[in-house]
């Protein structure tokens, strides 16, 4: 049969030698190896009791961000949806009614906006279209799971704790995040 490229190897089938049929110094050297191991530093850590510090440009999970009052930021303008090359954002927007004005930073709000952890790929251009600071990427991984439809994460999930009533939760949500210029 011809072959259709020239990689292929011919097989060796020599017969064994006296010392391969042993096996004794095939097992030595697997041993040597081993041993060599052990008094090496291990790579490995014990996550997750563990942690690695991350890189100071490590983008986790998103969050949608309150102002310094407590309102949602966020108008859905839908800019992050536009933004996003995999699709991974869903929003729906209302109009902000008399009384809400201490809830709602600007006229418009999404009362829905999901954001699908399994189509997204991290790469951090919502947070760079949004007008408004109002979505950013922190410092939290997203935790795995065996349930796919907990991936789809609500508004709920990703809304930052309000300053005014939970500032420590607040403080630990922002990290170490610089104040966006608008
Ligand atoms: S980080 Fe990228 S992929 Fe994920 S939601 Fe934002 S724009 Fe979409
Ligand atoms: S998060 Fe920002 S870009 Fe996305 S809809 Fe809200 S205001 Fe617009």
């Amino acid at each position: 049969m011809q072959a259709l490229t020239s990689k292929a190897k011919p097989v060796g089938r020599k017969p064994m030698t006296f010392w391969e049929k042993l096996y004794i110094p095939a097992i030595a050297k697997g041993m040597a190896i081993t041993f060599k191991h052990i008094f090496r530093k291990k790579p490995t850590i014990n996550y997750p009791e563990k942690t690695r510090p991350f890189s100071p440009v490590f983008r986790g999970v998103q969050v949608l961000n309150r102002d310094e009052e407590g309102r949602e930021r966020c108008t859905a303008c839908g800019l992050c949806a536009v933004a996003c090359p995999a699709e991974a954002i869903t929003m729906e927007a209302a109009e902000r009614l008399p009384g809400e004005e201490n809830l709602y930073r600007e006229e418009k709000y999404a009362v829905k906006y999901e954001i699908n952890m399994l189509r997204c790929i991290f790469c951090g251009l919502c947070e760079e279209a949004c007008p408004k600071d109002a979505v950013y990427l922190s410092e939290t991984m997203v935790p795995s799971n065996y349930n796919r439809k907990t991936f789809v994460y609500s508004k709920q999930e990703l809304l930052i704790p309000n300053p005014l009533t939970d500032p420590e939760a607040f403080a630990k949500a922002k990290g170490a995040r610089p104040e966006k210029t608008l």
